[in-house]
């Protein structure tokens, strides 16, 4: 146990559900507790129904683990942001495809990229950036890199996703066309790409968006290779339980179809939410009530930054037999010192759960385990597989499209 870092020891020892976690080692800590069968479906589903290619977005949940799993299950391209997450997952998957998707990189991350990691695909959305690309994978002779693959990316409103991603990145569509005239003379292979917002609730945020792609395309009047749609694909929280992804497929598609590109031009996504949200939940401890407000062993600087921030509401169980009330609603306090470490909620749980008492915090696979610091002394976390279904699924079978006969993929 003496090198448990941060993301804690991984446990072998494969339980049913949380319950025989905590009735087997009553934790003192919190426990992430991952479901590689559920991040399987979600990469199947993908592979089999999204109408083009699905690159796993790396910063959703950067575990070897997790990233093994979906390249096992067909997954073969990892949109990574960062020259760590190059290494991650180059280190787990020598074969993976790499994709180099943050817009602002340093030339030296360019350069280990391109040089030692085979990485050839490359995001931008200036020209700054671009001549830092064309430079840093220039040769010691001074030649320029032939197999470049560039995407300009172009800034869509996030108006229906629940957390935007529309200030920080993206070329605007009045310099858009000009960008990407600029981009062809320099790769082998040019695309436009776009983020929608993570979370999007309605496939009508793509539309939007692919008609952007449409007017800066006409515009340039250039040869577009690939069209990647982004991520923002949604998962399914109380009060937030989007149509099925089928829709938000079948919407991308003809729209993707009827773009003025190339006919032989690719289609490409960048889930990583979606893929990852039902891979992991947490078990968390009461160790304190103070009237409706629970301070848990977690929180803010925990797994649980955005139920913090955003107030995003994770569904929760509590995991005592012995409860008997009707739910009620309660707010969290984490375990450290910080006033801000605190979640509204509100969270169900039943009326007469008290300190001592555990609870399970589901669909926390993504943007979860994968933002928790060490702040306060509080970030250990064993990690155990359990083998129960998440505490709900958009890939299950059971939220069924009326007009799609399943949206069961293949169990193998
Ligand atoms: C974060 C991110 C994604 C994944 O977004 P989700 O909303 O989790 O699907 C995809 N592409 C890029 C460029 C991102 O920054």
């Amino acid at each position: 146990m003496s090198e448990q870092t941060v993301w804690g020891s991984l446990e072998l020892h494969i339980h049913p559900d949380a319950r025989s976690v905590v009735r087997a080692l009553a934790p003192d800590e919190p426990v992430i507790l991952n479901r590689p069968h559920a991040a399987a479906r979600a990469a199947r589903f993908f592979v089999e129904k999204f109408p083009g290619k699905s690159l796993y977005a790396v910063k959703a949940n950067p575990s070897p683990e997790l990233v093994r799993i979906l390249w096992d299950n067909g997954v073969t391209h990892f949109d990574v942001a960062s020259i760590a997450e190059v290494r991650l997952v180059r280190e787990a998957l020598p074969e993976a495809e790499l994709c180099f998707m943050h817009p602002v990189k340093t030339a030296r991350a360019i350069r280990e990229a391109y040089f030692e990691h085979g990485v050839k695909t490359f995001s931008l959305d200036t020209i700054e950036e671009l001549e830092k690309i064309v430079d840093a994978t220039t040769n010691d002779s001074g030649e320029r890199a032939r197999n470049l693959r560039l995407l300009v990316r172009l800034r869509v409103s996030s108006e229906y996703s629940e957390l935007s991603l529309a200030s920080k990145f993206g070329c605007d569509l009045a310099d858009a066309a000009e960008l990407l005239r600029v981009t062809r003379q320099h790769c082998d292979w040019l695309g436009v790409c776009f983020h929608v917002g993570s979370q999007a609730m309605t496939p009508f945020a793509y539309v939007q968006a692919l008609e952007r792609v449409r007017a800066a395309v006409a515009e340039a009047s250039v040869v577009i290779d690939v069209v990647d749609v982004g991520g923002g694909f949604p998962s399914d929280y109380p009060g937030m339980e989007p149509p099925p992804l089928e829709d938000y497929f079948a919407i991308i598609h003809r729209h993707f179809e009827a773009l003025p590109i190339a006919y032989n031009a690719e289609l490409w996504c960048e889930p990583g939410r979606a893929l990852c949200a039902e891979y992991s939940s947490l078990i968390v401890r009461v160790e304190k009530r103070r009237g409706e407000e629970l301070y848990i062993n977690d929180g803010a600087y925990g797994a649980l930054f955005d139920a913090a921030h955003v107030e995003w509401r994770f569904p929760v169980k509590a995991l005592e037999d012995d409860l008997e009330q009707p739910l009620q609603e309660f707010a969290f306090y984490g375990p450290t010192c910080d006033d801000a470490d605190y979640m509204k909620g509100p969270f169900m749980l039943p009326a007469d759960i008290q300190a001592g008492d555990y609870i399970e915090i589901g669909m926390l696979g993504a943007y979860g385990a994968a933002m928790k610091t060490g702040f306060n002394g509080f970030g250990n976390a064993e990690q155990i597989v359990v083998e129960d279904e998440p505490m709900a699924s958009l890939y299950r079978g059971d939220r069924v499209d009326p007009r799609a006969s399943d949206n069961v993929v293949s169990l193998r």
